[in-house]
């Protein structure tokens, strides 16, 4: 292009729309999130795009390939991922399977040189969440993790009031996330979710806590957790993982927080609380329609289109820029770090349990 007609395409470029190539993204999983929020969410997004999948189902692959205009030849199943190595297509690749598989994934495509977004839980345990930063540190890969919430204007308003103190440092907060599980599947499973609702949907109201905690995700943050699972009302629905777990947080500032999680009953819920004032958001952690009120009044602000799009195009832009991700592999073991603490807590009858994240 000669020099006038770059001058033209940056002008009738908008400030936001990228110059180069969208970067490629596989997906690992066609599940119910991959395919009712993630493939949509990259027909929206501005620097990467679809272009490959991991599946053990040939027939949904070519469904996928046909529905979103890529190659055949970008269709793999788990057992070929280190296959990818040789497809300059895929640039990033997006894990969304069942918890305990995330590291399994995560590390073959961090081996096949591959740009990582695990899904949350980041895996089940602390160990596999290291292993899953080691792998990508050596093959000199980002990870990030599939916190859609943080790329979520109306959280990144609690964040900037944790940070500013405009109510007082937050020191009162409540919460939590639960439905009803009726549905057999992996998720009241514990060989493949690693736990139950903690791990499902806790983790939502663990984020929201070190949001407004300001906790960040570099060992230097004391938390002590106490947990108490509650009786089960459905024992033989829910064998070997908890139907509903109460616990709380107390962070260095004295905050203390309180949660639940359950797979029996609704609550989608978080507040904080500060001497000045407080905010609180119900429903908190749907992929839209969050209702957020401050003591100041509801808080309406614009949000883009998909929380999903926006997350994605984040990382997207990381990659680009050679930046680290700001929701990196280390904030997704932190979050698995108190996972641990709250169910040992839970094993011990409600013992405190002092953990640094
Ligand atoms: P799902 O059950 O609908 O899909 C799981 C996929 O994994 C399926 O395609 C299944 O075939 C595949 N899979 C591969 N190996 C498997 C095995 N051994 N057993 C069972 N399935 C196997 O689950 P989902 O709701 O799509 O959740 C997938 C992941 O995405 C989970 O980690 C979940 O926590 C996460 N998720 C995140 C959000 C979010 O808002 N960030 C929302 C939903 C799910």
């Amino acid at each position: 292009m000669g020099a006038t007609a770059l001058a033209l395409a940056a002008r009738t470029r908008g400030a936001d729309e990228p110059a180069e190539r969208k970067l490629g993204i596989a997906l690992v999983g066609l599940g119910g999130y991959a395919t009712g929020q993630l493939a949509p969410a990259l027909q929206q997004t501005k620097h990467c795009r679809l272009v490959g999948v991991v599946t053990g189902s040939p027939d949904k692959g070519r469904a996928r390939s046909q529905k979103y205009g890529f190659s055949e030849e970008n269709i793999y199943s788990y057992a070929t991922m280190a296959r990818m190595a040789d497809n300059k297509d895929i640039d990033i690749v997006y894990v969304v399977t069942p918890n305990a598989l995330h590291p399994e994934h995560t590390i073959a495509a961090a081996w096949a040189g591959k740009h990582v977004i695990s899904e949350k839980p980041m895996a089940t345990s602390v160990a596999d969440c290291s292993a899953m930063i080691t792998a990508c540190r050596v093959n000199k890969v980002k990870l990030s993790i599939g916190y859609r919430l943080q790329f979520e204007p109306h959280f990144d308003e609690l964040k900037r009031l944790a940070r500013e103190q405009e109510f007082g440092a937050f020191t009162k907060m409540t919460g939590g996330l639960g439905f009803t599980m009726n549905r057999p599947q992996w998720r009241a499973e514990k060989k493949l979710a690693g736990g139950g609702p903690l791990m499902d949907l806790g983790i939502y109201a663990v984020q929201a806590a070190c949001m407004a905690a300001g906790v960040g995700f570099d060992g230097n943050a004391p938390i002590v957790i106490t947990a108490r699972e509650r009786p089960k009302q459905r024992p033989g629905f829910f064998k070997d993982v908890e139907e509903t777990l109460d616990w709380t947080m107390e962070f260095a500032n004295d905050a203390k927080g309180e949660f639940v999680t359950s797979y029996n009953g609704g609550i989608d819920k978080f507040r904080a609380e500060g001497a000045k004032g407080w905010i609180e958001f119900a429903p908190a952690f749907q992929y839209g329609g969050l209702k957020v009120t401050t003591s100041r009044g509801p808080l309406d602000i614009p949000v883009p289109p998909t929380q999903q799009a926006a997350q994605i195009d984040a990382f997207a832009r990381c990659v680009r820029d050679d930046r680290p991700s700001t929701v990196p592999g280390e904030m997704g073991r932190r979050d698995m770090m108190i996972i641990e603490a709250i169910y040992a807590s839970a094993a011990q009858n409600g013992k405190r349990i002092e953990i640094k994240v």
